[in-house]
Order: C-alpha cells, then structure tokens, then sequence
C-alpha cells in the first residue's frame, strides 16, 4: 500500500505535466482543472480501457454520446430543479460559503481568548486544547457567525439561443445518465435490444459546488462514466429478483475492475446507503470507496435506480418508455442499475495507489508502478551517447516504428540514468536503449550486432533483444499481457 500525501501527487503532476490549475496565469480557479501532456494520455487510457471492457468485451451493452446541453424539462423531470440541492452556510464576516454537513468536520480557526486571542488552527470536530471551546463561528476566518443553512441547487444555469430570458433557460448536465434514458427508446428502437441491456456513456458533468477541493476529488467540471442497465424487473436470477441479482453482479465487476487495473484491494471497499443516505428513488445504493489521503471517499455509486427515472420521463414527455415483454404479452417498464464513476478521481486513485518511493544503490527513486494499459506512455526509446549520429539515428527509427501501435517516446536530453529516472516517474513500463554494440564503429571496421536493450520499469532488470524481434516482444508484454519474466527468460541478461 502505497501512502503517499495529496501535496506529493499535486506537485508531482504539476511538475511531470499530469494535471495544471485551470488558468494558473490568471490566479487559477481552484474548482477546475486542466490535463497536461501525460495527464491527457493517462485519462484516455482510463476511458478506453472502461470503454473496452465494459461496453465492446460484453453483449449486451451499447453505446451513446448525448449532448451537454438538453431540453430544460428533462432536468424538471428526474428532480434535478427541484432535490439536486445541499444546503448551505455564509460566513457574515468573511462571506465564504460552506456545505453545512462539512462545517464541522472541516480544520477551523479559532482567536483563543485563553491565549491573550492567539490564533490557532484546530483539526476538524475537536475542541480548543487551551479554553476548551468548540467551533461555533466561521471555520476558515475564525471571526463571522454562520448564517442558517439554506438549499442551494448544484446545477449550473445558462440560456440557450440569443435571448437571455427565462424562456431560453437550460442548464449544464449535472450527471450523464438523463441523457440516456431519454434516449432509451431510440436506442431499443435501432438496436432491437431484448431485456437486459446496458448503455454507456463517458462525458464531462458540471456541479456548481459548495466546497470543491482535494485537488481532482472534487471539482465543478468533471467527466463521468455511467452505465444504464436495464433489468425486467418481473424476472428471476439466482433466485431472486433480476434487479437485484443484476446489482450485485455489478458492484462485483466493478470493484474488479479497478483492482485489475491496479488498486491495491486493501484500499477498496464498499459502503451501503442506509437510512437517510438513500436517495428516494433508490432501492438500494452501494459506494465503491477508495483510501484517499483525506480518507475513505466515494471512487464510485452503483444504485439500483429502479423504474423511477423513465416512469418521470414517460409522464413529462407523455412518451412511452417501454419494453415489450413477449414472452409474458405485456409493457413494462425495466428498472435500472447505474454503475457510474468519475473518470477525475479514477485517476487519481490510480496515481496514489501506482506511487512508490524506493531507495536504490543509495538513492530515491520515485515510480509510478501503472498498469501497462494506463501507462501514459510505453516505451521510451533513449540513446546511449548522443554524440553518434548513427545511434540518435537508429533511435529516432525506431520511434517512429513502434509508436504506430504502442505510444513510444524519444529522449536525449539527459544522461541514460537521469532518463531512466524520468521514467520511472512517470510509470513508463519499458525503456529500450541503443548504444554502440547496436550500431558498431564504422572507423573500426566493427559491425553492430543490432540488438537493443530493454529495461523493465519494476524489476529494473535489462535483456538484450534483435531490434528484429522488438515488436514480436512487446506485443506479448503490452497486448498479449505476458509477464516480464517469462518474456525476459528467453534472452540473454545485459549489464545494469
Ligand atoms: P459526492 O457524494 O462525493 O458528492 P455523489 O454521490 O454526488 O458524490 P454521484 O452523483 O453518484 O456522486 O456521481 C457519480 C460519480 O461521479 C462519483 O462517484 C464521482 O466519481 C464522480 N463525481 C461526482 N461529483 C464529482 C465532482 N464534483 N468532481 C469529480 N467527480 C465527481
């Protein structure tokens, strides 16, 4: 288990070109984010692997890509308007504004009167060590009373068309999952899909939130990847409901999934809604939660939406949104299971839980053990003496050769051991030098021997490979998914 801290993570996705404050010139905005060179690669690894897996690998899924901006009842419809709200509270001093179920557990600062009026900053829900006092006023200027807590929607409104009146108000979709059920009937209708199926979407989601913060955990603009399952609900699985048996099936993929892919499985778990946790229209919700510096938090929901969302469309529209059940003569309406991740803070669980620091020969090193599939980049092709033209010449080749199937980058800007650090930073699994022996020495007379060597990322072992057999080699490492030491027990050892 890795145990790295947030501040860690931020600079180093700062400085290796994962993720940037969203117009950091300007001051920044603090609630967006940008994603540099590595993190862009990062994040369509991510989505196509998701997309892959869950959608392409399976039969019974399909996909779709619905607008951003939607007719304004779909929002009136699944009581977006009307429930997607948290309430909130206003510093009278300072005017910043919290969510009121995180006033209390928040740092908060405190002028104590035991103290002379000494400032202090107090770890969230604990009392002053010298006067005893809890936090009564504004956690963050120590000054302001709060005001009561008032309803405040997350949605973000705009107007569609030239016109900003009330009649051309829409808003930014809060979530991707309207956009599917809307379309459910179009997609049975053009697929001719029998109960149950599934559609995916990825996209990007707006919330206007109260507290954004914990770097990518939480901010205003995010992407999302949501499945709609859609269960007869008048069916039987395993002995029980298939809504139900569906669910489970799905919270189980689910946590696989992210495991597979690198999560260490003591850092997963999943916590059940009870009680007042339960949104209304939910019959039962389970949380992925990943151990995130701040603690345990939501990587993931995968609810059992029930039949709710198309029954409030079919009486807004006045459209049917049916499946016909041939078998039993009748129209019903499925009820829906929705795994739905973030993509933002899949990421960013994966890159908490791939860092590592290590000491080697003396030295740290920092690596980010990804999984090959999410690596940003997966060979990096480094040339021992830059000097010799016929070695970056050689380099540059083969670049340009292997980056037609695996993202392959060239770099010379360092001396080789610096390069593998780099590396190594940023999860590249495989690097494959070129030196001399390669190329051999045309004054001397000695021909080279054309093999390259490769380092591997976690092991740091090197071997000793045909420049001929490179592709056949890292097709078994990176598509096939073959280990290393298997691939590694057939050629000879090169030097560290
Ligand atoms: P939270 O309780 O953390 O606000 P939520 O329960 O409102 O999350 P959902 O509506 O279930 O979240 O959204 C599904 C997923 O979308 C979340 O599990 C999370 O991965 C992602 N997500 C939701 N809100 C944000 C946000 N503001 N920033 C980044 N990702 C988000």
């Amino acid at each position: 288990m890795s145990a790295v801290s947030m501040d860690v993570i931020v600079s180093l996705c700062k400085r290796r070109g994962f993720v940037f404050q969203s117009s950091e010139i300007y001051g920044g905005t603090g609630s967006c984010w940008d994603y540099g060179p590595l993190g862009v690669e990062l994040r369509n690894n991510i989505k196509r692997i998701w997309w892959r897996d869950f959608v392409h690998q399976r039969d019974d899924m399909v996909g779709l890509d619905a607008s951003i901006l939607m007719h304004p009842t779909v929002w009136k419809a699944s009581g977006h308007v009307d429930n997607f709200t948290d309430p909130m509270v206003d510093c009278r001093e300072c005017k910043r504004r919290f969510r009121a179920d995180q006033a209390g557990t928040m740092d908060w600062t405190h002028y104590c009167p035991a103290t002379k009026g000494n400032k202090f900053t107090i770890k969230g829900g604990e009392p002053c060590k010298h006067c005893g006092a809890r936090r009564t006023l504004c956690p963050e200027c120590g000054k302001g009373e709060l005001t009561a807590p008032r309803q405040f929607n997350l949605m973000f409104k705009t107007f569609m068309g030239p016109v900003e009146e009330d009649a051309a108000l829409t808003y930014l979709r809060p979530e991707t999952a309207q956009g599917i059920f809307v379309n459910f009937d179009n997609v049975l209708q053009a697929t001719r899909r029998k109960l149950p199926f599934g559609i995916a979407q990825i996209g990007k989601a707006f919330r206007n939130e109260i507290t954004p913060g914990n770097f990518i955990f939480r901010s205003r603009e995010f992407e999302q990847m949501e499945i709609e399952f859609f269960v007869n609900p008048h069916d039987r699985l395993e002995g029980r409901p298939a809504d139900e048996a569906w669910h489970d099936r799905w919270i189980a993929d689910c946590q696989s999934w992210f495991t597979r892919y690198g999560l260490d499985p003591a850092n997963v778990k999943l916590h059940e809604h009870l009680g007042d946790e339960l949104a209304h229209y939910s019959k039962r919700t389970v949380d992925l939660l990943y151990r995130f510096p701040m603690g345990w938090n939501e990587l993931m929901g995968i609810a059992n939406r029930t039949d709710f969302d198309l029954k409030q469309h079919a009486k807004f529209s006045g459209k049917s949104l049916t499946w016909f059940d041939e078998e039993r003569k009748e129209h019903v309406v499925p009820f829906v299971i929705e795994p739905s991740a973030g993509v933002d803070r899949a990421l960013l669980a994966f890159l908490l839980d791939a860092y590592r620091e290590e000491e080697v020969r003396g030295d740290k090193r920092v690596v980010l053990r990804f999984h090959s599939e999410l690596a940003p980049i997966k060979i990096a092709v480094l040339p021992l003496l830059k000097k010799r033209p016929e070695i970056v010449a050689a380099g540059h080749d083969l670049r340009h050769r292997l980056t037609r199937r695996w993202l392959t980058l060239y770099d010379d800007t360092a001396a080789i051991g610096r390069l593998y650090r780099r590396q190594d930073e940023v999860g590249t699994p495989y690097c494959v030098t070129v030196d001399v022996k390669t190329v051999g020495d045309p004054e001397k007379g000695e021909a080279g021997d054309g093999k390259v060597t490769i380092r591997e990322r976690d092991t740091m072992q090197q071997i000793r490979v045909p420049i001929a057999e490179l592709e056949h080699v890292f097709g078994r490492l990176l598509d096939a998914g073959t280990p290393w030491s298997e691939v590694a027990a057939g050629y000879p050892r090169a030097e560290g």
